[in-house]
């Protein structure tokens, strides 16, 4: 039967209510939505933390909690033997953090370089920062071992509503569902439960204003791209012939993709052009002079990792705790701002870039993006620093700002604000409590928690990244072992599962 617009629109939905549409109710004491790496730290942590697979469900569209990831990476030029942003201790697949990347790393290659790294890191070289495909495997390693396919249950989520008795009603649609015919009656499955975790990563990616008016107006999406797009194509059309490529943005995304075009150019052959457009020209070091400064050198500021390290577990995590409001805001964005890593490499090729006039900055306002004379380019059409009209001409543009979407782009968050009883926090993400429950969302003791980007504005600055995922995990942990569900981790638990961890032994 389908769902009636009355069941919809009403807040609460009775077990009565659901049994009369005839669908099938499951219950469950705990479900986590989302299935990738978020909620494979929640899941791993519960797990640990001693509760049976019978107990705990996770819903997703997929069945390697890393796929997304992997898609974003490799879109975003991060290959699997290319090296990510975190650290070595940021380990997705063991809460706590030993071995971290480096020695495994160092072990696996029979090399002690990575090894030694991390012992004089920042100060006699770069960050440590594993290979994509290492963290990758440590994940397919760590699900099999908590029994994930066991608790998977594949398919999309509609809708997460409160239940009249208390807990929530969580509306799935299985996967061997999704091809259906349309108009064939739909099978969909109620997961009743006590608690629900969200984690969904990015509601959606959102194109600069601009460029997306272009797209829409002159139905042109193969050469004005986003990075976290699949846009191989632009890549392989730069190794056939000389082009001119804009790129946008000035963060780490931007790095990557400027690295992809320079190796090519460096070991492929390819002449591309580079213009790269800053909306705004970083000069002069960023961020508070004693705690969080960032070098800048040619417009980009420099920084470790996309926060300094003492907002994942040091003073800055404790000092965020405290604020509220716009001043909370105005805290992460300082600590944060667009940044990029500083890598040797980079800074090499974008000097020797702009010494043989391959890649050329450009600082400015885009007024429009329209189609060049004849449609032989892109042109976008910019007002300079000192207010002069420019023009700029383009095979291709790349915006690699790494926009994301409004979570209302989100069904399921969309209708959690609008019947589930969450807010917005102060940059427009869900508004969370310390310990990641979702204000307003309460239904009798059941709670519901969220984790990751989206609740970016809360009392913890780095919820999109590895540590930030394992951090809310643990916090929410505690939270649901002081609702009775699951117990806290204590010492001798938390040694004799790194024991078994290490050995890669099932829980
Ligand atoms: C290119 C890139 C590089 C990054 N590099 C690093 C790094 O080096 N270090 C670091 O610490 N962090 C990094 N991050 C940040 C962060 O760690 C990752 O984005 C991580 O994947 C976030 O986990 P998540 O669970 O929030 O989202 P995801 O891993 O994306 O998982 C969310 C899942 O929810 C599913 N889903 C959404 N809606 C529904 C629904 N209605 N029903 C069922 N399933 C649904 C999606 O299909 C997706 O699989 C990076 C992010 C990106 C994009």
């Amino acid at each position: 039967m389908e769902l009636t617009p009355e069941l919809l629109g009403s807040p609460e939905w009775s077990d009565e209510i659901v049994a009369d549409l005839n669908i099938p109710i499951v219950d469950t004491p705990f479900v986590s939505v989302g299935g990738g790496m978020g909620s494979l730290a929640m899941i791993d942590t519960l797990r640990i933390g001693g509760l049976p697979t019978d107990a705990l469900t996770v819903l997703s569209e997929l069945t390697v909690p890393s796929t997304t990831y992997e898609y974003l990476a490799n879109n975003s030029q991060i290959p699997r033997h290319e090296r990510l942003r975190s650290d070595s201790s940021s380990t997705i697949d063991c809460v706590w953090g030993w071995p971290g990347y480096a020695l495994r790393e160092a072990v696996a290659d029979k090399k002690i370089g990575p090894a030694t790294t991390v012992l004089v890191e920042p100060i006699l070289a770069n960050y440590y920062t594993p290979k994509a495909g290492q963290v990758f495997e440590s994940v397919r390693r760590e699900a099999d071992r908590i029994g994930w396919e066991r608790m998977l249950r594949p398919g999309v989520v509609r809708t997460v509503r409160r239940r009249r008795q208390g807990g929530y009603f969580v509306l799935h649609t299985p996967e061997d569902q999704r091809g259906a015919p349309p108009g064939s009656p739909k099978l969909r499955v109620a997961y009743r439960c006590h608690h629900v975790h969200l984690a969904v990563g990015y509601p959606g990616i959102k194109v600069l204003p601009d460029l997306q008016a272009y797209r829409e107006e002159y139905n042109d999406f193969a050469r004005v791209v986003n990075a976290y797009e699949p846009h191989t194509a632009v890549y392989e059309e730069l190794l056939r012939r000389p082009c001119t490529v804009i790129v946008r943005g000035a963060g780490i995304v931007a790095s990557r993709v400027l690295q992809r075009m320079i190796d090519d150019r460096d070991q492929n052959g390819a002449q591309t052009r580079i213009i790269h457009l800053f909306r705004t020209y970083a000069q002069g070091a960023q961020g508070d002079k004693a705690t969080f400064r960032r070098p800048v050198k040619n417009g980009w500021a420099y920084q470790g990792f996309n926060y300094p390290k003492a907002a994942w577990g040091g003073q800055l995590r404790v000092d965020l705790e405290k604020l509220e409001g716009d001043e909370r805001s105005k805290f992460i964005d300082a600590m944060g701002g667009t940044n990029t890593a500083p890598r040797k490499d980079w800074e090499e090729q974008l000097d020797r870039g702009a010494r043989e006039g391959f890649y050329r900055q450009m600082v400015g306002t885009v007024k429009s993006v329209v189609p060049a004379d004849g449609n032989a380019g892109i042109r976008t059409v910019i007002t300079d620093r000192q207010g002069n009209e420019a023009f700029l001409d383009a095979d291709f543009i790349i915006d690699a700002t790494g926009l994301e979407a409004g979570i209302d782009e989100h069904r399921v968050l969309r209708d959690l604000l609008q019947y589930g009883g969450a807010r917005r926090n102060v940059k427009g993400r869900l508004d969370v409590e310390r310990d990641f429950v979702v204000r307003g969302t309460q239904s009798g003791t059941g709670r519901l928690y969220a984790s990751g980007s989206i609740t970016l504005g809360g009392y913890y600055a780095g919820v999109d990244s590895f540590l930030g995922l394992h951090y809310a995990a643990l916090r929410i942990a505690d939270s649901l072992a002081e609702n009775g569900f699951g117990k806290k981790i204590g010492p001798l638990r938390s040694a004799s599962q790194w024991w078994k961890w290490a050995r890669n032994k099932p829980i």
